[in-house]
């Protein structure tokens, strides 16, 4: 791809489902489609990730994972707005304080793609953003616990704000002396390469916490020379890389798709850390792969790798203070 500025390449992506189906030739599949889903959670897919997709196929895993389906209206039992209680969490306005000794951003309410399986697709961003003119409230939270050791930047995507904000956030972070993690959750280095310059690599790795980037790659088709590119300029800089994927029906639910997914992290230097079961989040129960499924699924994966790629197959209980392993829910649920 020609290396336009990454702000282009994010104007230029696929902003309706019909654009990205006429690019994919896939033009007389409207049944596929629900305009009333996507006006729920509007439709966004970059021109990078759509390239990794293939032509004609509908049951392609990167499309599966941004088309707005009619099954997304159902009303499903269970299935919420805020599925994993991020409410209750919010300690200062763009904080979430949930669990002892790390302590989450929300930088910006902006993604550069739009996953419709997202646990914050009716997250009020508009309120609960850390935007510039309030941040001082969730510094200062920071500083006052000398608890916390870890702060996460995550979103919407922590790598889409500029050069300059991050630059200045990360200042701020670096001056709270019990501050020793810096760890950002993203998939910008998966859908927006272009956007991982030297740069930005540099500005992550520069201030004296130590870096985790946590990407969130789902299938290994997500992967290509131009990611491999970014992830390189990350792993060059120290950045420690790790990978959280969601397991989702449809997209990732085979042994095979699995084991290729941790294999290929692995070659671009990434250890997988999370398989999450799909938080259940209001218009994402299509996705959904049941727990007696999963831990069969996850056996599989167990038999064939070495255990440094075998990802923690967890789910999020409102509440609890850690992830679950899924071992542990079996008791729970059958
Ligand atoms: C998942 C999560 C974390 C991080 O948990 P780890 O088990 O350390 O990856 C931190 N804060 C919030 C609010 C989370 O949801
Ligand atoms: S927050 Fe993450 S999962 Fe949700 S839409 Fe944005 S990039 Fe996708």
């Amino acid at each position: 791809m020609q290396s336009s500025s990454w702000q282009a390449q994010l104007a230029q992506a696929f902003t309706s489902p019909s654009q990205l189906l006429g690019y994919l030739g896939l033009q007389n599949v409207p049944d596929l489609l629900s305009a009333e889903a996507a006006g729920d959670f509007p439709f966004l897919v970059t021109q990078a990730y759509a390239a990794r997709m293939r032509r004609g196929d509908t049951a392609d895993p990167l499309l599966r994972q941004v088309l707005p389906v009619a099954d997304e209206m159902l009303v499903m039992p269970g299935f919420v707005a805020d599925p994993v209680d991020d409410g209750a969490a919010v300690a200062a306005p763009g904080l979430l304080h949930k669990y002892r000794g790390r302590a989450l951003l929300i930088t910006t309410g902006a993604c550069a793609i739009h996953c419709r399986y997202c646990f914050r697709r009716a997250f009020p961003y508009a309120d609960a953003q850390l935007h510039k003119s309030r941040e001082q409230a969730a510094l200062s939270y920071l500083a006052q616990d000398a608890s916390i050791h870890e702060v996460i930047l995550s979103g919407g995507d922590p790598l889409l704000l500029s050069d300059e904000r991050l630059a200045s956030l990360l200042d701020r972070l670096a001056a709270i002396p019990h501050l020793s993690r810096l760890r950002m959750h993203s998939r910008v280095p998966l859908v927006l390469p272009a956007r991982v310059t030297a740069d930005l690599a540099a500005l992550l790795s520069g201030t004296r916490l130590q870096a985790v980037l946590v990407l969130h790659a789902n299938h290994a088709q997500e992967m290509d020379a131009e990611v491999a590119a970014a992830l390189a300029l990350l792993n060059q800089r120290g950045i420690t890389l790790l990978n959280q994927a969601v397991l989702l029906k449809g997209v990732n639910d085979s042994a095979v798709a699995l084991i290729d997914l941790s294999e290929s992290l692995f070659r671009h230097g990434v250890l997988p850390y999370y398989l999450h079961l799909l938080d259940k989040a209001r218009g994402t129960a299509h996705f959904d792969v049941p727990l007696p499924q999963a831990l069969v699924l996850y056996e599989a994966v167990r038999a064939a790798l070495p255990g440094y790629l075998v990802p923690r197959l967890v789910r999020e209980v409102a509440g609890r203070a850690a992830k679950i392993p899924a071992e542990s829910l079996r008791k729970i649920v059958k």
